[in-house]
């Protein structure tokens, strides 16, 4: 609420999640709460996925930079629950749809794409942003380039799900022909 109010930042949908959390935590402090266990657990799930909007959209910011508040890996284990994991995923895309953002995505069609998962995160959250620079709206990672997210699969994300999703639409691609320049390398 206080970056709310001292930096004018908009929390967008957020804002709600993050009251709702303030005021269960009033209420336990006082010993008045009277909530289901699932109340509860849906209140959590929703204040986390909008603290992670806080630092990685409203603030620019990474978790390692709040280490003494919440460490990366906490983000992790976090995201380890099923339904916190749904429940941001679900925020995100809503944000993307709702902000009429577009995926970094490798268009095989016309209107048929496969959307790049992050390197680092491996989900499919990439979104260019200006100056052709790319953020994933899932960890946070930003990349310079188009051209810095494949020099950093260094797992091999990218290169195995485009293969795999590739494979699946077999039948529709027959038709295009290998690339000469990847069978130069
Ligand atoms: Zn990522």
């Amino acid at each position: 609420m206080r970056v709310r109010n001292i930096c004018d930042i908009d929390l967008l949908k957020y804002h709600g999640a993050l009251v709702n959390l303030a005021d269960t935590r009033n209420k336990i402090q006082h010993y008045e709460v009277n909530e289901e266990a699932e109340v509860l657990i849906a209140t959590i799930i929703s204040a986390f996925s909008a603290i992670e909007h806080l630092v990685y959209h409203a603030l620019n910011e990474r978790f390692e930079n709040f280490e003494s508040i919440i460490a990366p890996e906490q983000i992790t284990t976090l995201h380890e629950d099923k339904e916190a994991y749904i429940k941001r995923k679900k925020d995100i895309s809503d944000d993307i749809c709702s902000q009429n953002l577009s995926k970094v995505s490798f268009s095989y069609s016309a209107n048929k794409n496969i959307s790049i998962p992050c390197p680092k995160c491996a989900e499919t959250f990439l979104i260019q942003t200006q100056n052709d620079a790319v953020k994933c709206y899932y960890c946070g990672t930003q990349y310079q380039n188009l051209q810095e997210i494949y020099l950093k699969d260094k797992n091999c994300i990218i290169s195995d799900t485009m293969e795999r999703e590739l494979g699946k639409r077999k039948t529709i691609l027959k038709e295009l022909l290998e690339c000469p320049e990847i069978n130069a390398f």
